[in-house]
């Protein structure tokens, strides 16, 4: 038998190319690397912290065969799971907030997931997408509550794959790791693994406008101004997958970065990212920026660009939020970014 096939669709996930973004590593002399994490199969990162969760709680019993899994999200977690559900043989429920990109609905249903959508309100508000799904898992003993921001099974995927397959694709030779935050999974994952195996190496988290980390960082309180687009990224409160995190250093940037981004690799590199992959690119060369010549700075694109059709690429979507398609340059933009103030990213 054939060993090379693979037994089900879950199986695919993983194993993701790395991608050197020509374009940026010519104009900032660094190696600026993108982790391709739209190639899984459900198209995102959360595919893998899904895979995850799901193999943990059926080792520990926690999951059996013919339960339910629920979930809440903005989207791509609830993706990766109903795949990995649908391929296991578990039913899967996914809670999410209206105003998400229709896109990402789409895909839930496709993949056979029962859709509740609920209203976007504040955390406090027992209504919140989180609290619902909680309560569904508690109130019914065949659900089981997956819990992506406090259950480090999400983290652990990265940790014991995602850091690993970077540290072997770069050969070691790694400089920066520069990413965003959802849950935290991502980051603390990836960063615990790669500073243990290169203690001198930097992470940088970037934060949306109207995420709270940022402030968190610098003045221990969860605060935020303005706000962003961008989707699945962002906390507003203390969870355990970001305390997993080992950050070195933060900074924040605007909508108005990643649009600017967006298009010159579109046009430069033929490579169209989602939101929260533009600004992780957007922070790559920040970070490239102020470190200067010579690193090897890595970051993830998050998911499949597609799934950021209806805003970030629709030009009526960007001009109600008052962002520019022309306001510079990605020459000028990253000459803006090496003029700025040093007090403008956070050294922890
Ligand atoms: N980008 C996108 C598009 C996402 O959906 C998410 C997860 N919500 C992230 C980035 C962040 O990933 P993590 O939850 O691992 O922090």
């Amino acid at each position: 038998m054939n060993t090379l096939i693979s037994k089900n669709i879950s199986e695919l996930i993983g194993n993701t190319d790395l991608l050197r973004i020509n374009s940026l590593s010519k104009l900032t002399g660094c190696e600026i690397l993108l982790k391709c994490e739209q190639q899984n199969p459900g198209g995102s990162i959360k595919d893998r912290a899904a895979l995850q969760l799901v193999k943990d709680a059926v080792e520990s019993g926690k999951l059996k065969p013919g339960m339910t899994i629920v979930e809440g999200t903005a989207g791509n977690t609830g993706i990766g799971l109903a795949l990995v559900a649908k391929a296991l043989g578990f039913n899967m429920l996914v809670v999410m907030p209206k105003g998400q990109t229709p896109e990402k609905e789409r895909m839930i249903r496709l993949h056979g997931a029962e859709l509740l959508l609920v209203a976007p309100c504040p955390f406090a508000d027992p209504n919140h997408f989180y609290h619902t799904a909680k309560r569904l898992g508690e109130e019914n003993d065949n659900y089981w509550w997956s819990d992506q921001f406090e259950n480090i099974s999400n983290s652990k995927a990265h940790y014991e794959n995602t850091a690993p397959e970077i540290w072997q694709q770069t050969g070691g030779n790694i400089d920066a790791f520069v990413s965003v935050a959802g849950t935290g999974g991502t980051i603390g994952g990836t960063s615990s693994y790669l500073s243990k195996m290169s203690p001198s190496m930097l992470t940088w988290l970037v934060d949306p406008d109207g995420s709270g980390i940022y402030n968190f960082l610098k003045e221990g309180s969860y605060k935020s101004s303005g706000n962003s687009f961008t989707e699945g990224i962002g906390i507003m409160r203390s969870v355990e997958n970001f305390r997993q995190a080992k950050i070195d250093k933060a900074i924040t940037l605007p909508d108005q970065d990643l649009v600017t981004v967006s298009r010159a690799l579109c046009s430069e590199d033929a490579l169209p990212l989602g939101s929260s992959s533009a600004l992780n690119v957007a922070g790559a060369l920040y970070a490239a920026a102020k470190m200067g010549e010579g690193k090897t700075i890595v970051t993830f694109s998050c998911d499949l660009a597609e799934r950021s059709y209806s805003k970030l690429y629709n030009a009526e979507f960007i001009a109600e939020k008052n962002i520019s398609l022309n306001k510079e340059t990605i020459e000028q933009l990253f000459e803006r970014y090496k003029a700025e103030d040093e007090s403008k990213v956070l050294s922890l």
